[in-house]
């Protein structure tokens, strides 16, 4: 066999190869992306939280205020029932009033807090639902990697095997190159030149279409031991059944 047969045959496996590990790889992505989404919500949901919690903080000094206030307001009331000067009796009077404002004041503060902490009560069963249902995805996620895991397991072992036997016709020198490029193209290593005008004698690599000068094409054909790559696309050159046709008549 030649180079560049020996090459096809590990371009073909490789390429099997490779579509077997993307039914895998397609399902890590989108259990990626699902753990993705539960982080996001759990931030969210931590936030809520946070929020919460200062809010009940608040509420609970109001009401230690509102306690202070309401003592006050006893004593004042006791100096009230003791006094008997009226002059004594407005004062205190005016004092337990002023109290009596602030305290409805601690009240609205107090009632404005609680329906806050009643909103993000809603907003966290809202969020413990979606955390849920995004649980019941990541876990449907995971079985399905699993048994794609499974299922490609022992056709992964074959295919890794037959790769690596294939490779070792392949000098070292043209087999990192070869891994390069399958790597920057997702398996595409090689290109085929294509006829595209007998006559006229025009090639082109069907990869990227770029036009191929006659000689390229002749020592494609002509020196299978020779690795050849497109100027327009880097892939390595090899020639299609209509290639070599048109060139040996
Ligand atoms: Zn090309």
């Amino acid at each position: 066999m030649t180079l560049i047969e020996d090459l096809l045959a590990l371009f073909q496996v490789d390429r099997r190869l490779r579509s077997l590990r993307s039914r895998v790889d397609s399902a890590e992505t989108y259990l990626r992306v699902q753990q993705g989404h539960m982080q996001t919500l759990q931030t969210r949901r931590d936030e809520l939280e946070t929020r919460k919690r200062q809010r009940q903080a608040h509420a609970g000094n109001l009401e230690t205020e509102a306690a202070g206030i309401d003592e006050r307001i006893e004593k004042f009331r006791e100096e009230l029932n003791s006094t008997s000067s009226s002059r004594q009796y407005h004062a205190v009077l005016a004092e337990v009033n002023a109290l009596k404002d602030k305290r409805s004041g601690i009240d609205e503060q107090t009632l404005a807090e609680l329906s806050g902490i009643e909103e993000i009560d809603g907003q966290l069963a809202e969020a413990d639902e979606r955390i849920a249902e995004r649980a019941k995805v990541i876990e449907s996620a995971e079985t399905e990697l699993s048994s794609r895991r499974d299922e490609i397991k022992d056709s992964l072992a074959e295919l890794e095997a037959e790769r690596a036997e294939k490779a070792t016709s392949i000098p070292s020198d043209v087999e990192t190159l070869f891994n390069g490029l399958a790597d920057d193209f997702e398996g595409e290593a090689m290109a085929s030149i294509e006829l595209i005008d007998k006559r006229r004698r025009e090639y082109a690599c069907d990869t990227c279409n770029v036009h191929l000068p006659f000689d390229i094409v002749s020592r494609v054909t002509g020196r299978p031991d020779e690795i050849v790559q497109c100027k327009g696309c880097l892939r390595i050159l090899y020639a299609s059944q209509d290639a070599r046709e048109a060139l040996v008549k």
